[in-house]
């Protein structure tokens, strides 16, 4: 996902809390940024942080 795709996201969704329940790549000018986006509230995170946001779901 385009991080302007994530920022729009980020936007539409606002303050609500989000489970993370899917992520994607992030990439920036197409270029691979090594972090991950959320696809349903635009959150940025790194891969560690993703790691711990999806622990215990089975992923
Ligand atoms: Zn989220």
């Amino acid at each position: 996902m385009q991080k302007k795709k994530a920022t729009e996201l980020q936007q539409a969704w606002g303050a609500k809390p989000c489970p993370h329940p899917a992520f994607a790549k992030e990439y920036d000018l197409g270029e691979r940024t090594g972090n991950y986006v959320c696809t349903q509230c635009g959150a940025i995170l790194s891969f560690r942080e993703k790691v711990e946001a999806t622990k215990g779901r089975g992923e």
